[in-house]
């Protein structure tokens, strides 16, 4: 499941070479895609947006494109004429400009929303605050993490209808930074702690909308800001030494990883060489030839795997009260 993050910038980066420019071809091999998609040739792209983990193209007449790219999708800018780096067969949606084609390859849910049904759209309405929108209701999102008083916060935080963009990442690194216990529920947590896991969720998420490769250890938890060590506090790292304390990062698929924990298990932590090979997740400044990038989900370790310090996580912990020394 991609990040929003990733979203953020893969919408930011196709609003830069798409936005405002007329469409001059659009083609899908989906036929519930491709019959109303006909009638945007000609239609102005408005606006390219980002909502959590969905990817919006919005034109003139008030449709709009939603991908959601989920772990298989992406989306690639090309020159007119240029070779694509995937076989054409993959392509879920076609948008030629002028100056550009955009390609959404392989996405799972590709749909053309009619004018004035997004706001009853089965998922997208069903959405909570977007973690990275700048009038983000923080409020509200606690209130939406309350009503799951039952779920694991490890669980809740991915609950796109209470607060949406947070992934697999965010997850584990936000509940690190904040010293939570990833498997006590919701309810177990007070208002205060559920506002630091929110604020610190988009704190790690806006620090990385911009350039260079995600990392969450520039943000200065525990007073230790590693820039040229890991990435992450604990993301993937499962067997790897805490950054904080020294012990083994776990990682654990369980409800109770307490009891039946994982550590370095080679399902959860493949080694380097075991992963599918992935694109480049490269942002472009302005002023670079945009070809050939590719906005691809994270590609995580293994979906829904959660990372934690066994020592500075302890069973039962709530959330430090203020930062860790
Ligand atoms: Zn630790």
């Amino acid at each position: 499941m991609p990040e929003g993050d990733t979203l953020f910038r893969a919408a930011a980066t196709l609003s830069r070479a798409i936005g405002g420019k007329l469409v001059r071809a659009f083609r899908s091999p989906l036929p519930a895609v491709a019959s109303p998609g006909a009638r945007l040739e000609g239609q102005r792209i408005e606006l390219v947006e980002a909502r959590g983990k969905n990817l919006l193209i919005h034109f003139e007449d008030g449709s709009a494109l939603h991908t959601h790219l989920r772990m298989t999708g992406s989306w690639h800018i090309y020159r007119p004429g240029e070779r694509w780096q995937k076989p054409p067969r993959a392509a879920r949606a076609v948008i030629e400009t002028d100056d550009f084609v955009a390609v959404c390859f392989n996405a799972p849910v590709v749909e053309l929303i009619a004018k004035g049904a997004l706001a009853h759209h089965p998922s997208l309405s069903r959405l909570g605050p977007d973690i990275l929108t700048a009038d983000f209701d923080a409020d509200l999102a606690r209130a939406r993490l309350r009503e799951r008083a039952g779920v694991l916060i490890s669980e809740a935080l991915l609950m796109q209808g209470a607060l949406a963009g947070i992934g697999n990442i965010y997850k584990s690194e936000t509940l690190f930074v904040c010293r939570i216990d990833p498997f006590v529920p919701v309810g177990q947590l007070s208002d205060a702690t559920l506002t630091r896991v929110i604020a610190v969720a988009r704190d790690l998420m806006s620090q990385n909308l911009t350039g260079g490769a995600r990392m969450t250890t520039r943000f200065g938890a525990a007073g230790f800001s590693p820039l040229r060590g890991p990435r992450y506090w604990v993301y993937g790292r499962a067997g790897d030494p805490c950054l904080h304390c020294g012990t083994p990062v776990r990682a654990n698929r369980a409800a109770n990883p307490h009891r039946t924990a994982l550590p370095a298990s080679p399902a959860a932590n493949p080694p380097r060489a075991a992963l599918p090979p992935r694109p480049h997740r490269t942002a472009l400044p302005p002023e670079q030839t945009p070809a050939a990038s590719i906005f691809a989900p994270s590609g995580g370790v293994a979906t829904r795997v959660t990372y934690f310090c066994p020592t500075c996580q302890p069973p039962g912990a709530l959330g430090a009260t203020s930062e860790p020394a």
